[in-house]
């Protein structure tokens, strides 16, 4: 007899959601074979695709985030294609 109390333990809180910091590569269309670095001290943001190689690098300023150099290097891209 007795009911059993189910314990019921609250999930732990997950921490904030990371950021996307991989994306798709505009040279060989693979998926999130793009990784993003911000470099916050040097002001330096790098792109690099782990298929093809293809890289970039662009200045950023403090509130820059990887989709924002990613965002730069595919306007970067699209403009070299332009010409
Ligand atoms: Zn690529």
């Amino acid at each position: 007899m007795g009911k059993r109390k189910s314990s019921a333990k609250p999930p732990p809180k997950k921490a904030r959601p990371k950021l996307e910091t991989t994306f798709a590569c505009p040279f060989c269309n693979a998926d999130k074979s793009v990784s993003c670095e911000l470099d916050r001290e040097t002001n330096v943001g790098a792109v690099k695709c782990s298929q093809c190689k293809a890289a970039w690098t662009t200045k950023i300023h403090q509130l820059s985030e990887p989709i924002d150099v990613y965002s730069e290097w595919i306007d970067a891209c699209e403009e070299e294609n332009a010409s």
